[in-house]
């Protein structure tokens, strides 16, 4: 995947509360083209390999039943320095913590349900990316 890339997902509680399009509208918004997207439901399985980085937390098994407990909106994004302008555009981890403006602080309720994901970096974008997508989904 080229590092103009980032993966976001819209996580379960922004499709719960019907936030996918206004969502979408922000990040159409912010200059971001869709190179992929889709609606999904992760298993237990899958959000433990995703978030395999904070298996030793002691948030981890709060983690892996929201992002499991509903269909979530995952997307692959293209823009120049993607990667960071989508942190920018998302906000902090906790809402609380977030910019005016930005996607958390509009629909984020806590730390722990926060609305979005956005990619660390290029090579987490790449393999993010291509956990959920196979490359006939990528345009
Ligand atoms: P994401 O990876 O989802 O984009 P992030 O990069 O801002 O979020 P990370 O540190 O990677 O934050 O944490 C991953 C996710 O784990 C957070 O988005 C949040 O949902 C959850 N999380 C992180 N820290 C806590 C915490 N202290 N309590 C509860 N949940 C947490
Ligand atoms: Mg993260």
């Amino acid at each position: 995947m080229a590092t103009n890339r980032t993966f976001t997902m819209l996580k379960p509680d922004s499709v719960e509360k019907g936030y996918i399009g206004a969502i979408l509208e922000k990040i159409n918004a912010a200059g971001f083209r869709i190179a992929a997207i889709k609606m999904t439901q992760m298993t237990v399985a899958d959000a433990e390999k995703f978030y395999e980085v904070h298996s030793a937390r002691p948030f981890f098994g709060e983690l892996v039943e929201f992002m499991t407990r509903g269909p979530i909106v995952a997307a692959i994004l293209e823009k120049e320095n993607a990667v960071e302008d989508f942190r920018v555009l998302i906000g902090a981890t906790n809402p609380v913590d977030a910019a005016e403006g930005t996607i958390r602080k509009l629909y984020a309720s806590s730390m722990g349900e926060n609305a979005v994901h956005g990619s660390d970096s290029d090579d987490n974008a790449a393999i993010e990316g291509a956990f959920h997508f196979s490359g006939r989904e990528i345009f």
